[in-house]
């Protein structure tokens, strides 16, 4: 097997993680100019950072964030456990919301959690069917990951062109990621993946297929891993809202100095992946299987935004406090409010985890409704926690000046005086907490926090469609009809 693993051993640490990101030559291009060290870039550093502690919150809190590998028998992340349990998949929830609750945005690692857990399932059910190997190379893969300890990143959403048509009807094949030739050694990959959630932060990408495919689509079944720095890969690195506040001298305009998520378009140019890093090749009939299974685990990894949701309740509770109005009974009205919401999302998201089944090959599958209505939710939610908190925050949030000019000499002594509220909150303090509010809302991790929310995951209507099918209204029906006393042979014909 060819898994290259750090010369170092695993990682166990932020630092030796974003030391194992230097060095890897990727070709990279952020607004129009090639990035050298993605690690020294200042715009890119705060989305290292938001992996970074995901070690680091391993260190310090195994229990929560760290499992033991049953294929090494080391501890390891616990975003590279494959969760054979309820409490293993409860467990990954609570670890997501504390990692929001730490950095305020996206720590990126789910999707390739969720793609490991997808992955063991079908790979294996793959092999029932065609007599196939898969699921022996995938554990080889994981195994190799667990050795290193190493960031994954699930990449399945292509570009996609027209819509209404299937990936080979498309004017241009390279719209959907394909198999352009393939060898005695391995395949070559042509296309490009879309919205790539930490891809730059990964070690290796798991390629998968975006949508349910038919027997014309061969080339498109395709599942593989490789590492980042593959050679034919290009990151064309995403903008966000507010970034360049990150590059710009002095810091506290950023809002969230420390942390950000990330997001990159991947192409791919006849990109070699051996064979023996390919778990799908042709099997188009496990396409659909595959996409549902992988969302299924993800659409409730989106308690994340809770996490993040309980920043943004404590921060519109400073402001509050900070001008003085927190005992007003409508503050505290519209806190309850905004925990209530925030309660619910992670209520159905961990009641998805509880309520999960054992897949063929030992692996435990959340509940499928229950992970739809919690995505659904955080379409919804977060909207409504940055409304409240914005109207807590006041309209100062988006029209005070630099928090830099507080140093200057003539403006800094007008800025402390004028916008002190409560004569005890140092302004700054005040201030800093607004610009929090205006980075989560309205700024760079409003991207994580509100956009993201929407359609990462799936778009809304993604999850009205798997709430539609799994609503099972015939069952229902019978209830009602049974103690209405209609009889069944009064039924309507199904229309
Ligand atoms: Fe994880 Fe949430 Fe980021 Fe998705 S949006 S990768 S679930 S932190
Ligand atoms: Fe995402």
């Amino acid at each position: 097997m060819t898994f290259a693993s750090p010369a170092t051993g695993p990682i166990r640490s932020g630092a030796e993680y974003v030391a194992s990101l230097r060095g890897r030559g990727l070709r990279v291009f952020l607004m129009g100019e090639v990035v050298a060290e993605p690690v020294d870039h200042p715009i890119i550093r705060p989305s290292i950072n938001a992996v970074a502690e995901t070690y680091d919150l391993a260190g310090r809190d195994p229990d929560l964030a760290t499992a033991v590998s049953p294929y090494t028998g080391e501890r390891i992340n616990r975003f590279l456990h494959l969760a054979t349990s309820t409490e293993d998949l409860v467990a990954q929830g609570r670890m997501q919301r504390r990692l929001g609750q730490l950095t305020g945005t996206c720590f990126q690692r789910c999707v390739g959690m969720d793609a490991l857990n997808a992955l063991h399932s079908v790979t294996f059910e793959v092999d029932a069917r065609h007599g196939t190997t898969y699921h022996q190379r995938f554990l080889a893969f994981v195994t190799a990951m667990h050795r290193g300890n190493l960031v994954i990143g699930g990449a399945m959403t292509d570009v996609k062109g027209d819509r209404s048509k299937a990936p080979h009807e498309q004017s241009d094949p390279d719209l959907y990621l394909h198999v352009a030739r393939r060898t005695e050694a391995g395949v070559y990959l042509t296309g490009a993946k879309a919205h790539q959630t930490g891809c730059l932060n990964s070690h290796w990408l798991v390629v998968m297929p975006t949508a349910r495919l038919g027997p014309a689509d061969r080339d498109y079944a395709i599942v593989a891993a490789l590492p980042v720095e593959t050679p034919g890969l290009t990151f064309l690195y995403g903008r966000q809202s507010c970034d360049t506040r990150s590059a710009e001298p002095g810091e506290p305009d950023a809002g969230n100095v420390r942390f950000s998520g990330q997001e990159a378009l991947i192409v791919f140019e006849n990109v070699f992946v051996p064979w023996d890093r390919v778990f799908l090749h042709g099997e188009t009939d496990f396409a659909a299987m595959l996409v549902e299974r992988f969302t299924c685990y993800h659409r409730r990894s989106y308690v994340c935004k809770t996490g993040v949701g309980d920043v943004l309740i404590g921060a519109a509770a400073t402001a509050a406090e900070h001008n003085g109005v927190e005992g007003a009974s409508h503050v505290r009205d519209k806190l309850v409010q905004m925990t209530h919401l925030n309660e619910t999302v992670y209520g159905v998201g961990l009641a998805a985890s509880h309520q999960g089944r054992p897949m063929a090959s030992g692996v435990m599958l959340p509940d499928e409704m229950l992970a739809n209505v919690c995505k659904h939710h955080v379409t919804s939610v977060p909207f409504e926690l940055g409304r409240l908190a914005q109207d807590l925050a006041g309209g100062l949030m988006v029209t005070m000046p630099s928090l830099g000019e507080l140093a200057d000499p003539s403006v800094g002594p007008l800025l402390r005086k004028y916008l002190q509220a409560r004569s005890d909150v140092p302004t700054e303090a005040r201030l800093r907490i607004l610009r929090l509010i205006e980075n989560m809302t309205l700024g760079r991790n409003a991207v994580g926090y509100l956009t993201e929310s929407l359609h990462g995951a799936g778009s809304p209507e993604a999850q009205r469609i798997q709430i539609r099918r799994g609503m099972a209204l015939d069952v229902k029906k019978e209830l009602a009809r049974r103690l209405a006393g209609v009889d069944p042979a009064d039924a309507a014909e199904p229309g």
